[in-house]
């Protein structure tokens, strides 16, 4: 019987921890005949008596397991931590205050079943106030436009993962984690429920805009060596145009025969070196870029599926 694990990030969730376990349960029950499943709880250093209520969940149901952080580390590496440690065959992560309804799970499996290695649920739309939602949905065009591989548009981390997808995540260790990008990377077939992003139904988001910029600013330079290169594009326009320049006054000097102070013999010249160090810059960035990447230690190449002799499947 294959294995789903339900993999949960909770931060201050003791309002929405028993919904979620009773929706949970029902999709588990649900399946009973053909899958087996375990919840795996991660608490991220709650402050509330959130793991008090894992406990709970723990004694009173044996497919429920859990651990707590020693402080708060943040989301990324609480979804990280309960990957490491999920043991299903696809592993299914969802956020505890079912802003991702679970509802969504029954075609999510759906998918799986049909061959699909990723499930994404895609938002047709949020309800997060009209600021976060622009400014998220121009997030997202930018990454899309900057980033080495396509990262989903309006995808967050709601998403079910096979068990092949999930030995690669695991092999990236890099420290400033963007998951939904490191998924994404990782290139397996994959495919899109759509779902309308509920309000949450308990308790504050964890996320304040201090976290979400520096999740966003993750994202960026995790994916994409764009920011480094804008010293190219400044150190080639610095050059272009004082080049004009210095043609110009040149021209004017040599066949006007007009008079320029030697200050602004030097400015321009001066210009023109600006726009060589920026030139410079940008490559001593896309030495550092290569050190970047070459640290991260991403596995080199992923398999897919392999067939014939002497690749059987284990
Ligand atoms: N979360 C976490 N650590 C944090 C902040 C949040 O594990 O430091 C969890 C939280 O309990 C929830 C999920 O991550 O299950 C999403 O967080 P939240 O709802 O605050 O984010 P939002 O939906 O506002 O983006
Ligand atoms: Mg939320």
């Amino acid at each position: 019987m294959k294995k789903l694990s339900f993999v949960i990030p909770v931060y201050n969730e003791e309002g929405n921890l028993p919904v979620l376990y009773e929706k949970l349960k029902a999709i588990c029950d649900h399946f009973a005949q053909k899958y087996s499943f375990e919840i795996l709880l991660v608490d991220d250093g709650s402050t509330d008596s959130s793991w008090q209520i894992i406990k709970e969940l723990v004694s009173k149901d044996s497919r429920v397991r859990g651990f707590s952080f020693s402080r708060n580390f943040g989301f990324q590496m609480t979804l990280t931590a309960a990957y490491d440690h999920a043991q299903g065959d696809a592993i299914i992560g969802l956020d505890a205050d079912l802003q991702d309804p679970p509802e969504l799970i029954y075609e999510m499996i759906e998918r799986w079943e049909q061959g699909f290695y990723i499930v994404y649920a895609r938002r047709s739309s949020r309800n997060d106030g009209f600021v976060k939602d622009f400014t998220a949905s121009l997030y997202y065009k930018l990454l899309h436009y900057v980033a080495d591989v396509p990262i989903p548009q309006n995808v967050g981390d709601f998403r079910l993962i096979d068990k092949r997808v999930l030995q690669q995540v695991r092999l990236c260790r890099e420290r400033a984690r963007y998951l939904r990008g490191i998924v994404a990377w990782t290139g397996f077939k994959h495919t899109y429920v759509e779902f309308k992003r509920p309000e949450r139904v308990a308790g504050v988001s964890g996320y304040s805009w201090l976290k979400l910029f520096k999740l966003a600013f993750d994202g960026v330079t995790a994916f994409s060596l764009f920011p480094l290169r804008i010293a190219a594009f400044v150190g080639v326009f610095v050059i272009f145009t004082g080049s004009l320049m210095f043609a110009y006054i040149a021209f004017d000097a040599f066949v006007h025969g007009a008079r320029y102070p030697l200050f602004k013999w030097l400015v321009t010249v001066v210009y023109i070196f600006m726009g060589v160090q920026f030139l410079l810059m940008w490559l001593l960035g896309e030495y550092i870029g290569r050190i970047y990447d070459q640290q991260k230690n991403r596995p080199l190449y992923i398999i897919q599926e392999s067939i014939g002799k002497g690749f059987e499947e284990k």
